[in-house]
């Protein structure tokens, strides 16, 4: 089975072509296509829709050519197109899509609609083989949940943020310190530099015993400390980012913490798989506290490679794939979504939402 994968939900246009030679088979990435719109929003301090929806529009024929291209093959050699079809901005998911069933009425192609949060949680399987079930902790710039997977298409939240994203709140408390977009990385390297005890931030939640999120109030404290010391040296602000950093890696910490437990209880004992997503994964920190954690648990944590971890079109057409392999297809009148989370009972209980 061969797939190709777009993905157009964010800031990333990006097209993929993926293969297995069948069910159980390993997975093989034939091209990974990603072209990033940060400079387009680098001046805005964050991703402004508009831009993004015409930034998609430009380039999308064009990567989709290139995927092809590299994979060597032609639409041919495509048994179906993979799209993201939700969770994300409106007018991108919507050159997306309908890019996806342009092709898929023009080459008598089946159209697969998949989640974008099911393409993060699936990645591990194309990359690591792993089986179900397993626990996943999505962290991106639109996201912060602890998912199980349980089985293909059959996902339960255990947590979420109640505000701001983790992704967010990295991008969010890098503006206030006047440091580059993307946030997350500024703050990292900046971090690296300070030092992490030198303001006691909140650690919200933690202690909680349930496994939501929240970082509004801490991304507030910082603005806090921030507008007390201003001027800012360049020692305040790597003290600053160190100490947001630990604080939110504290919380972090605290949330795995429950959630292995959690599955212990309630899953299975024995070897388990832990996998970890979206683009915060990057972060060097959250990664050595996840990795420690789980070993302390007896979970093996399965990071993806960064460009897997981030938006790309080869988790979406993995994805794809694992639905066609299963006789899932969609209509060609399939809507995009902006909002729509992974597990339908979130979704039957409120209507929608991140
Ligand atoms: P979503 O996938 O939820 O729709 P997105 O496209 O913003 O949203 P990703 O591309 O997966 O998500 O990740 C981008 C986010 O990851 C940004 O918020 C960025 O600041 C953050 N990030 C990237 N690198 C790091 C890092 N080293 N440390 C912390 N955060 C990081
Ligand atoms: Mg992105
Ligand atoms: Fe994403």
């Amino acid at each position: 089975t061969t797939v190709l994968g777009i993905e157009t939900s964010c800031d990333e246009t990006a097209a993929a072509v993926v293969r297995r030679a069948g069910p159980g088979a390993p997975g093989e990435i034939l091209s990974n296509v990603v072209y990033s719109q940060i400079d387009d929003h680098a001046a805005y301090g964050g991703v402004v829709p508009e831009i993004a929806a015409r930034a998609h529009v430009e380039a999308l024929d064009s990567i989709i050519a290139r995927a092809l291209a590299e994979a060597g093959t032609t639409f041919g050699d495509i048994d179906a197109v993979a799209v993201t079809a939700g969770p994300g901005l409106i007018g991108g998911l919507m050159v997306g899509v309908m890019t996806a069933k342009a092709i898929c009425a023009a080459k008598s192609l089946p159209l697969v609609a998949v989640n974008h949060l099911e393409g993060h949680a699936l990645t591990p399987r194309l990359t690591d083989g792993i089986g179900f079930p397993y626990l996943l902790l999505l962290v991106s710039g639109g996201h912060t949940q602890i998912v199980l997977v349980r089985g293909l298409g059959d996902y339960a939240r255990w947590g979420t943020t109640i505000d701001d994203a983790l992704g967010e709140a990295f991008d969010k408390t890098a503006k206030l310190l006047a440091l580059p977009y993307p946030g997350g990385p500024a703050v990292e390297r900046e971090a690296a530099k300070g030092d992490p005890k030198r303001f006691a931030l909140p650690r919200p939640m933690k202690g909680e015993d349930r496994l939501d999120f929240s970082f509004s109030g801490l991304k507030t404290a910082v603005r806090r400390e921030a507008t007390a010391l201003a001027p800012l040296t360049d020692r305040d602000v790597a003290d600053l980012c160190a100490s947001f950093q630990a604080a939110v890696t504290d919380t972090l910490a605290d949330r795995v913490e429950r959630a292995l437990a959690r599955y212990r209880a309630e899953v299975a004992d024995g070897p388990a798989d832990f996998v970890v997503a979206g683009g915060v994964a990057a972060n060097a920190a959250i990664r050595a506290m996840l990795a420690e954690t789980c070993e302390r648990h007896g979970f093996t944590l399965h990071a993806p490679p960064l460009n897997l971890c981030s938006d790309n079109a080869v988790m979406i057409a993995w994805a794809g794939l694992e639905h066609f392999d299963g006789g899932e297809t969609s209509g060609l009148d399939f809507a995009p979504r902006s909002r729509w989370p992974l597990d339908a009972d979130a979704e039957a209980l409120i209507g929608g939402g991140k």
